[in-house]
């Protein structure tokens, strides 16, 4: 096959520019290798392809929202997820302070607001705090089609520094959007955060729901049709924050982001993408990461809005 010589290619391309910065706000992420570089392709067929850093582990961070939005709507369904977190882009920082006006409701689950609400609604509502992150991590892991961990020392490192997340708790628990107590909500959902994957873990993530929820390797099942096709949605409009708009033309394939430097798509039919590249521009997102992701589009024409 031609794609690991093009892989390489690309990625000596992008190489050079170190432009961004590591993750400054969770202390043992400004710890991480800046230098790392890793490329995977994971198609629908369960064929894979990769470049560089690609089983270098960090952790997931906010690619972990996507998934766990897919897991809140299968256990819960559609209706009781909707009245608690919207689907509008919010044009704003992934972290910024802001409820619907009036219902308090997060507009979207890819910011900090909602994807602390959708950790709370993933799971049965009688589950423990440990029983429901214990239900974020396996159904994670399905994703992927291995048993993930988390990394305790970067969840403690985040949650030291966890004031932001936990003052967003507060607000949506006085507005009853939370029911159960903030700080373990935020807890949890920092757990989440710190589940560790490789750049192949990821691929393999986005490429179940290129695949309309099946794992493309094991066979399972991980999410309904429908609730894939909600969260591609939702990544197209919210997946990369306030650089939402510019990712839509210029890249134009469902995508979500991290702190740490990993970056997924997922092309509906085709394939799943992830990159890793740590440092990050002033949206949180990859500088690197989406340089790639601009290649590719345009060289492979990948852009949901062109004819193939
Ligand atoms: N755990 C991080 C936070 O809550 C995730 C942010 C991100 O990856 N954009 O701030």
């Amino acid at each position: 096959s031609v794609i690991p010589d093009y892989l390489d290619e690309v990625l000596r391309h992008v190489e050079p520019d170190t432009g961004g910065e590591l993750a400054g706000y969770i202390p043992e992420l400004a710890a991480a290798d800046p230098e790392r570089l890793g490329a995977v392709f994971a198609t629908v067929d369960g064929e894979l392809y990769g470049a560089g850093d690609i089983d270098t582990e960090f952790t997931i961070q906010s690619i972990s929202k996507p998934f766990t939005y897919a897991l809140a709507l299968a256990d819960r369904g559609f209706g009781p997820v909707l009245a608690k977190v919207g689907v509008e882009p919010s044009g704003e920082a992934f972290n910024q302070i802001s409820l619907e006006p009036g219902t308090g409701r997060p507009l979207n689950p890819m910011i900090n607001a909602g994807a602390i609400t959708t950790h709370a609604l993933a799971g049965s509502a009688d589950l423990s705090p440990a029983e429901r992150v214990e239900r974020v991590v396996h159904g994670l892991s399905e994703f992927a089609g291995r048993r993930l961990r988390v990394d305790d020392a970067v969840c403690a490192s985040e949650m030291e520094h966890a004031h932001r997340n936990l003052a967003i708790a507060h607000m949506l628990r006085s507005h009853g959007i939370l029911t159960e107590d903030p700080s373990a909500v935020v807890e949890g959902y920092v757990r989440q955060c710190s589940v560790l994957v490789t750049a192949r873990d990821l691929a393999m993530m986005a490429a179940t729901l290129a695949n309309r929820g099946v794992n493309p390797r094991s066979g399972v099942r991980v999410a309904p049709e429908p609730v894939v096709r909600q969260v591609l949605s939702v990544m197209s409009t919210c997946g990369m924050y306030d650089a939402a708009g510019d990712w839509a033309t210029q890249v134009g394939i469902p995508a979500k982001s991290g702190v740490a430097g990993g970056l997924i798509g997922a092309l509906p039919g085709q394939i799943g993408i992830a990159t890793f590249s740590p440092r990050l521009d002033r949206h949180g997102n990859s500088v690197r990461g989406v340089s790639l992701f601009e290649r590719f589009s345009s060289d492979m024409g990948l852009h949901v809005m062109e004819v193939p």
